[in-house]
């Protein structure tokens, strides 16, 4: 199979901890995104965890987020987890203000799972068209999704609250796989990619 090339967006967060994920699948080239040259080098993007409203900050700073949005129109595959989930969003509930890339039909609750259990782990099933993926979920402050179109497909969910969506080339999870020593979700993710590059643009 052909190499394909997955970027990590490198702004803020936890980005390093998904390159060296990626780093562990076969015919995956993982590298740091910081321009939007660098973005024009790869067939698919992660957007980390970290804090959302800093990272839509630089993105806009730097015109990237542009760029992304441009891309993902063009149907390359984006995978957000967590803060790279709220970015995702077109709407963060409560803070109707906060910018986002607005690009998965999504309403997200931040830091939704309340103080008491600020950050767990759980074993969650994500469904696939193919398998079911078993996955250890890791929630950092992380958000759910509240509210979802019809194009949005539910993968997972904890307690009754979605924690990970897919719609068309956009792939997000509330949790973070990447750190854990489990690579199924970043697998899933590298199909993706790896299945537009072959489709004619
Ligand atoms: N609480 C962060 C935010 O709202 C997300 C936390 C994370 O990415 N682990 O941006």
């Amino acid at each position: 199979m052909a190499a394909i090339n997955i970027g990590v967006l490198a702004l803020q967060g936890d980005f390093h901890a998904h390159i060296l994920m990626l780093g562990t699948l076969q015919d995956v080239h993982a590298r740091e995104v910081r321009t939007a040259t660098d973005l024009t080098e790869v067939d698919g993007l992660v957007l980390p965890g970290g804090e959302s409203t800093t990272i839509i900050k630089l993105l806009k700073r730097s015109g990237l987020d542009k760029a992304i949005i441009m891309r993902a129109e063009e149907h390359m595959p984006i995978y957000g987890t967590c803060a790279g989930l709220i970015l995702l969003a077109a709407r963060v509930s409560e803070r109707p203000d906060q910018p986002t890339l607005n690009l998965m039909d999504i309403t997200v609750a931040r830091n939704a799972f309340g103080r008491q259990i600020d950050s767990f782990e759980t074993d969650l099933v994500v469904t696939s068209a193919d398998a079911d993926i078993p996955v250890r979920g890791v929630f950092i402050r992380a958000p759910f999704v509240a509210e979802h179109g019809n194009s949005v497909e539910v993968l997972s969910t904890y307690r009754d609250r979605v924690v990970a969506v897919k719609q068309s080339n956009l792939l997000g999870t509330a949790f973070h796989p990447e750190l854990t020593n489990n690579n199924l979700i970043h697998r899933y993710f590298a199909d993706m990619v790896q299945r537009s590059t072959k489709q004619p643009r």
